[in-house]
């Protein structure tokens, strides 16, 4: 009987779903995705999570509930580090043991630790804990590996092409950040399950694209170009996405193609706090338009979306009068 895995849409699932699919069902398994986030999805995990999480995480938990009683297994990866010498926020660690705890009905949960500070090639081994509970066949976990690490590959360079995540998921060969014919360009920078999942962040990138906007986000700028501006601080940012928005964002404000800069962060977010303030002040410096927006599940939609407006009509007018002068 084929085995069924569930995936949440939420976290790093914007990072790694065609990692973990790929894998999963080199293996032979099932895999089964979560659908958008939505009210609903937030309100379960509002009613499952404890209070003080971040919006992010609470949305992840209305994810990991809607696969009870649909799937064999739930895969709730503990990362700790993705990164040589970096690590990622404390919540990725904890998720599995509060998922666990707080949420009834499920099924197995292949809650592997993923760690990657010393080196990244421990990540064969640790995968193959997670092909433990149905699969002990060596030959199959190295070649569904290898599948998975070249489709992993396969789907950075879409995004370093100018690709989204939705678009770069799939086999269409169409450049989502790039459609064409736009004026201005924005870019988005915050964590991936804030600035790719539109019910968190009230449908920003479409809100963009309705102004006749371009949007370009970190995951467009190669590693390199993230590696030599987050070089320029004056210490090291040990957290994987928090360096990559600062490099990602001081590059843009290098680059005359960028018109401005969103930066999304949950609200009570440790290194959102200082990522923000970090990219804000360069801004300020260089007189790049920013608007800053803090998400939680209080959020009034209508001050978010008239800030949103706001800020897209300032640029375009800066744009306008800049090329008038
Ligand atoms: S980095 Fe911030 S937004 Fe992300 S999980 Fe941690 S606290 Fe939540």
């Amino acid at each position: 009987m084929t085995v069924k895995i569930g995936i949440p849409r939420s976290l790093l699932f914007y990072y790694y779903y065609p990692l973990w699919k790929t894998f999963f069902e080199g293996l032979g398994a099932e895999v089964t995705v979560t659908g958008p986030s939505t009210k609903a999805v937030l309100e379960e995990g509002l009613g499952l999570c404890v209070d003080e999480a971040c919006l992010p995480v609470k949305v992840a938990f209305g994810h990991v509930a809607a696969l009870r009683g649909k799937v064999d297994f739930i895969f709730v990866p503990r990362l700790v580090s993705v990164f040589p010498r970096e690590y990622i926020c404390p919540k990725f660690l904890g998720f599995p043991d509060m998922v666990r705890s707080c949420v009834g009905g499920l099924p197995g949960l292949i809650d592997i630790n993923i760690n990657l500070y010393r080196r990244e090639k421990d990540l064969y081994r640790q995968l193959r804990e997670a092909a433990s509970p149905f699969c002990r066949n060596p030959l199959r976990i190295a070649a569904a590996f290898g599948e998975a690490l070249a489709e992993h590959r396969r789907f950075t360079e879409r995004l370093e092409a100018g690709m989204l995540p939705d678009d770069a998921f799939g086999d269409r060969e169409v450049a989502g950040g790039k459609p064409g014919g736009e004026n201005w360009t924005v870019a988005l920078v915050g964590h991936p399950y804030n600035i790719y999942d539109s019910f968190i962040n009230l449908n920003i990138i479409k809100r963009i694209r309705e102004a006749r906007m371009n949007v370009v986000t970190a995951d467009n700028v190669p590693g390199p170009v993230v590696d030599r501006y987050a070089g320029t601080l004056s210490k090291r940012l040990f957290w994987t996405l928090g360096r990559r928005m600062v490099g990602s964002a001081y590059y843009f404000m290098d680059n005359p193609a960028i018109d401005g800069i969103i930066h999304v962060a949950s609200f009570a977010c440790g290194p959102d706090s200082m990522t923000g303030e970090l990219i804000q002040r360069r801004a300020r410096r260089t007189g790049t338009p920013f608007l800053s927006l803090t998400l939680d599940e209080h959020a009034g939609e209508a001050g978010i979306v008239t800030r949103i407006e706001a800020f897209l009509d300032m640029v375009a007018m800066k744009s306008e009068l800049s090329t008038l002068s």
